[in-house]
């Protein structure tokens, strides 16, 4: 009986330093991992991993590889990659309208690291109750051009719920955006079974404590297939670094006109023949949007020190 959950899908769903919690079926593991096994990539939450028997208790054995991660690249001579999240398809950016206000700046440094990380993301803009939408509509319309996926909410009306639903329904999801927005709010609102149910019972205290340690994290799984991840490493994505080379691929508009410059190593700032640009005085590509990529660029180039 317990040999069988050696062979049975494993996926690693809550994380306290070096103690996980492995979901396999119905039943919650906690299972130790051993540093010396993963020193320079440990498990994350969201891993599928292989657990064995250790006496009395279990252990990550190995990690099954991973279709995606959300990784932070640290400033400082290694750049080494560390997984924060793994498995997911998508990364909802939560924003509100309003209190605290909407910053296009602070939200193209989220979407930037979603791309970055070769993810898709979907905007969420809440507190939709305390704004007017034509306003918001037309701040948004740069990101819509993009073909960002957006979404209009209140986790207090439930404006918009059943569509983020929707789009969150069957897929790995992690929430990220600056405090305040109201991004546990509309967890609860979007599920509120997920205090009442068993399994999710022990995520949910996980919920409550998870947030303020700065190593943990968790996954929920709901019953529509949805799962949805939290970690507070993930919580100052918007500071992340990537690379300068890196940064023009993760501006979906720019796409179109790259490679297209006079010189094949151009930054997109002041070179002659520049076809982002040339993009841009044409009105093809938003002023607020280069503008963010000139500053990125300018602190990226500034912390990332030539290879
Ligand atoms: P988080 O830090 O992003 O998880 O934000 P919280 O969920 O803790 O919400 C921060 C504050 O905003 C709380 O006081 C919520 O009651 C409030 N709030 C969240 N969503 C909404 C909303 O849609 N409308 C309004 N008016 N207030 C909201
Ligand atoms: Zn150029």
């Amino acid at each position: 009986m317990e040999q069988d959950l050696e062979n049975e899908q494993a996926q690693l769903v809550r994380l306290y330093a070096d103690v996980a919690t492995v979901q396999v079926g119905d039943r919650m593991v906690e299972c130790t991992i051993r540093g010396r096994l993963f020193r320079d990539d440990p498990p994350a939450v969201g891993d599928f991993v292989q657990i064995e028997q250790v006496g009395e208790g279990w252990a990550i054995k190995g990690i099954l590889p991973r279709k995606s991660v959300l990784a932070r690249r640290a400033a400082g001579p290694s750049h080494r990659k560390q997984v924060l999240i793994a498995n997911i398809d998508q990364v909802i950016v939560v924003f509100s309208a309003t209190l605290p206000a909407l910053t296009l700046p602070t939200l193209d440094r989220f979407l930037v690291v979603v791309e970055a990380n070769e993810l898709l993301a979907r905007i969420v803009i809440n507190k939709m109750d305390l704004a007017s939408r034509d306003a918001i509509t037309a701040l948004l319309q740069p990101y819509v051009d993009a073909g960002y996926p957006l979404h209009f909410t209140s986790a207090e009306t439930g404006e918009g719920l059943d569509e983020l639903r929707a789009g969150l329904a069957g897929k790995e999801s992690v929430l990220v955006g600056p405090s305040g927005v109201g991004k546990s709010s509309l967890l609860n609102s979007l599920y509120p079974e997920l205090n009442l149910d068993l399994k999710v019972g022990r995520l949910s205290d996980a919920y409550g404590k998870g947030r303020h340690t700065t190593v943990g994290g968790f996954l929920i799984r709901l019953p529509d297939g949805a799962r949805v991840a939290d970690t507070a490493g993930l919580r100052e994505v918007g500071l992340w670094l990537v690379p300068p080379d890196e940064l023009p691929y993760c501006f979906p508009e720019f796409e179109p006109y790259l490679g297209k410059c006079q010189f094949n190593n151009c930054a997109h700032l002041t070179e002659p023949g520049c076809a982002v640009r040339a993009a841009l005085d044409m009105g093809e590509i938003y002023p607020s949007r280069y503008e963010s990529y000139t500053k990125l660029r300018a602190e990226a180039t500034e912390s990332w020190p030539r290879w």
